[in-house]
């Protein structure tokens, strides 16, 4: 399995970040990419990945973090970007949920930048999109997707978009509210090819079930998977490898 999408940088893993590791190699998980959110982060995602041969970096500003001052930070990250432990750019993308989030012309400019730097570098995107998929979808069709892809992580959108997104070149990022019970992303998953999913945990965010409200590992990528499998009516080895295959394919590894 490949967790396409990580945070282990997090506070929430200070005391036992090796364990986790150690669990997920157990658990079958051959790649971790871990999402930077700010340059900070970014820089530390650089590090863990050179600490551990199976974690690899994306780096970029979180559109939660984004602010007019903080844009000089994204030279930081343009500059870390062309690192060979970063395999993709973000986590960036829209975020219109939460009140006090930059002004959603400056989430814009920021995206757009991030747009650039995957262009620079030939490295894809991982998208974040909340109360934003459609717009998220916007700007790339306005900029013109890059050619290395990306994913829209923990995909929230309907079919169409899911197809639309799909012929631009990307992913869609599926991790464990899939496995919740009123979740629509089976249904999503069932009408796409496999090649076009990548599995991710958001760790430590978005526990997949029964773990719903802990803290979320890069282990309980198997609980994805599993019931994932379920739901769609093919065996957990067939999921693994098809969507292994996409994150393989996506991020070059
Ligand atoms: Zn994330």
């Amino acid at each position: 399995m490949i967790d396409s999408h990580a945070h282990l940088g997090r506070p929430e893993f200070d005391s036992d970040r090796e364990e986790v590791l150690a669990r997920a190699a157990a658990a079958g998980v051959k790649w971790v990419v871990e999402a930077g959110t700010d340059a900070a982060s970014s820089r530390q995602a650089i590090q863990l990945s050179r600490r551990h041969a199976n974690v690899r970096a994306a780096v970029g500003m979180h559109p939660c973090d984004v602010r007019e001052d903080r844009e000089a930070e994204m030279e930081e990250i343009a500059a870390l970007a062309r690192e060979s432990e970063v395999v993709a750019i973000g986590e960036t993308g829209l975020d219109f949920h939460w009140p006090d989030n930059a002004p959603a012309a400056v989430q814009e400019r920021f995206l757009r930048r991030h747009i650039a730097i995957s262009r620079e570098t030939g490295k894809p995107l991982v998208l974040h999109h909340r109360n934003a998929a459609e717009r998220v979808a916007q700007v790339l069709e306005e900029e013109g997707p890059p050619p290395a892809g990306g994913s829209f992580h923990c995909f929230a959108g309907d079919l169409a978009l899911a197809r639309r997104v799909v012929a631009m070149g990307f992913k869609i990022g599926v991790g464990g509210s899939s496995t919740f019970k009123k979740s629509v992303l089976p249904g999503i998953v069932r009408e796409l090819r496999l090649e076009d999913v990548v599995l991710e945990t958001d760790a430590p965010y978005l526990a997949p079930m029964p773990h719903r409200g802990k803290r979320n590992e890069p282990a309980y990528l198997a609980l994805v998977r599993d019931q994932l499998a379920g739901a769609l009516g093919v065996t957990p080895a067939a999921l693994e490898e098809r969507t292994d295959a996409a994150s393989r394919a996506l991020f070059r590894l």
